[in-house]
């Protein structure tokens, strides 16, 4: 699972504009980082995202989370490979 720091939500805004989350249940995208609304899975739950999702730590704030992941991340690695 991927992890990262940031200083304050502003970086992670910043780096996440889109504010869209991939569900690691079922694929579906979904503007909630912690639940998806067509299979009721929750990342903030007993499983979490079976160690699928994406991790961060907001240093300000003294909070780390496990989420789905954001879609950036999947927009990056498609970039990546086709270089
Ligand atoms: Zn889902």
């Amino acid at each position: 699972m991927q992890e990262e720091t940031f200083k304050s939500y502003r970086e992670f805004n910043k780096k996440f504009p889109t504010k869209m989350f991939k569900c690691t249940n079922c694929g579906t995208l979904t503007t909630d980082k912690y639940y998806c609304v067509k299979c009721g899975w929750r990342a903030d739950g007993l499983l979490k995202t079976w160690g699928k999702g994406y991790k961060y730590t907001i240093e300000d704030e003294g909070i780390t989370e496990e989420i789905f992941t954001p879609i950036e991340l999947f927009i990056f690695r498609k970039e990546s490979e086709e270089k």
